[in-house]
């Protein structure tokens, strides 16, 4: 990942970012930060960035100019998301991180005195971000939180992958007590489960260790766990249906956008996705899901909840994916299309699958140069879904979420996750079909995501025969139903996606 920090104190950005985690991985060129000095780029002959605002008050303001060029030097007209610290912006949170790990490449802008020209950053900001209510003299400080929350998030900054996932706010829970060396201090003991060796107690007590400690130190944060605990219980009634939902949850990757009688909207930032839950009245109670009495399934949709259910969609939703027909029509009359309709298969047993084809490993960023060996592959696979699977696949190899299976030391298929949590972007060379690859591949997948906790699933087009049986044949469970996957116009062919692989 690239970050890119437009400023007037470049020195700042290199020194405080140079040492520990976040030093080591620019070593490593896992990510890069490139300080950029803003005075460089001003045409004012003795160097000025700034002037007296109009209207008078206190304090200078940054000019539009030497900003704008520097956007521009940096950007070289791709469209680069630009984040402005600001004490106006939206607070910045572990979710916003998240979220931002996602991008490729940030210009994080950095302001000085009383702040920037409002005219600049009406031209080349996308996001006002604040790291607090307070005010800093300048923005390095507040660019710096922001980076270094967010690398630690791209995968290979921490050593261990799995810490980011068990630490503070992950599933808007603080992080339970921990302890190290000696075993007594002061008298005091570590606690004795921690010492058992059996990681299911030590799971179970960190667990409520952390429900406490969220429930007493932050009370606005237990409400959210609760929320979402309570939604999962509902949700679990039927699990086949709404495994999508469960483990975007679970997950801690979808957040609660509307919840009432049995309707739910959950959005998930990093990839875009709303996922649509409508119950049926006569379903209500053998799915958990309260619908208030008299109240026909369509009909409520349509003329009750249109409005609520649909505006609770956020503006910036790109995909959208229901098993609910009433809510798919509603979306296309406001001006969305069906792309993909699709069969959700989930695996429900806590055993790894065997593999047949041994030689799997994950892809690095390196398998996507052109000069790499894994290139013909990659290529083959541009060739056979279209350029928006490629750029998907590209952006989730750079995620460390696809994994390879080599045969001769050739790169012979790949498959991987999505980010919405779905198993896919599966592709076996034509060469090397035939061979149980694309089957091992998945497996892999699914081996993975049992790995981390989480239930495996698989999005396959109605009419694609061929992976439904394979998915049966793996053990694979179908849910009832009909997925509809829709896009709003601009974002159709990402939505053809899940049809497709
Ligand atoms: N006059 C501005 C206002 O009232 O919004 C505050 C300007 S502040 C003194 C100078 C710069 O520091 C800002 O342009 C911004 O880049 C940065 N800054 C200050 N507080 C910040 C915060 N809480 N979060 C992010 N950036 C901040």
């Amino acid at each position: 990942m690239r970050f890119h920090v437009l400023t007037l104190f470049p020195e700042m950005i290199d020194q405080g970012l140079g040492l520990g985690v976040i030093g080591r991985a620019v070593k490593k060129n896992i990510i890069s930060i490139h300080a950029v000095d803003i005075r460089s780029y001003t045409l004012e002959k003795h160097g000025k960035v700034d002037d007296a605002p109009y209207g008078g008050g206190a304090g200078m303001l940054m000019q539009a100019q030497p900003v704008f060029d520097a956007h521009r030097a940096v950007a070289e007209g791709r469209r680069v998301r630009t984040l402005y610290v600001t004490p106006q912006g939206r607070t910045f949170d572990q979710g916003f991180a998240r979220e931002l790990a996602g991008e490729e490449e940030l210009i994080l802008l950095c302001g000085h005195y009383e702040g920037i020209d409002e005219r600049v950053l009406e031209e080349v900001v996308t996001d006002q971000v604040s790291i607090g209510d307070y005010v800093l003299t300048g923005g390095e400080l507040a660019a710096m939180v922001i980076i270094d929350a967010v690398a630690r998030l791209v995968p290979g900054v921490l050593g261990n992958d799995a810490s980011a996932e068990e630490e503070s706010f992950h599933n808007d829970l603080l992080e339970y007590p921990q302890y190290t060396r000696p075993e007594t201090w002061h008298g005091k003991p570590v606690p004795p489960v921690l010492l058992s060796g059996d990681h299911r107690e030590i799971a179970g007590w960190r667990l409520e260790q952390s429900v406490e400690r969220t429930r007493r130190n932050r009370p606005d944060l237990y409400e959210k766990y609760r929320e979402r605990q309570d939604l999962l219980r509902r949700l679990s009634g039927k699990k086949r249906e709404n495994i999508h939902m469960m483990e975007a949850l679970r997950r801690g990757t979808g957040r609660i956008c509307y919840d009432e009688g049995g309707d739910t909207v959950l959005y998930l930032p990093e990839s875009r996705i709303c996922m649509i839950r409508s119950v049926p009245a006569g379903e209500a109670g053998s799915s958990g899901m309260a619908r208030p009495e008299g109240r026909e399934p369509g009909r409520d949709l349509r003329q009750e909840r249109e409005a609520s259910v649909l505006d609770a969609c956020p503006e910036e939703a790109e995909l959208f994916v229901t098993d609910s027909g009433p809510a798919a029509d509603l979306l296309e009359g406001r001006g969305c299309r069906t792309v993909a309709r699709c069969a959700q298969f989930l695996y429900t047993r806590r055993e790894p699958l065997p593999l047949r084809h041994r030689d799997i490993r994950r892809l690095g960023a390196e398998s996507l140069d052109p000069g790499s060996p894994d290139s013909g592959c990659m290529e083959h696979f541009r060739a056979f879904y279209g350029e928006e699977a490629y750029g998907r696949l590209r952006e989730r190899v750079r995620a460390g979420a696809v994994y390879g299976a080599f045969l001769e030391g050739r790169l012979a298929g790949v498959a991987g996750s999505y980010s919405g949590g779905s198993t896919g972007l599966l592709y076996v060379e034509e060469g090397f079909r035939g061979q149980g690859i694309g089957s091992s591949l998945e497996a892999y997948c699914i081996d993975r995501t049992l790995e981390r906790g989480w239930v495996p699933y698989v999005y396959v087009a109605e009419e694609d025969e061929v992976s439904a049986r394979m998915q049966e044949k793996l053990g694979l469970y179908r849910a009832g139903g009909s997925f509809r996957w829709l896009g709003r116009k601009k974002h159709l062919q990402r939505a053809e996606i899940y049809g497709k692989i």
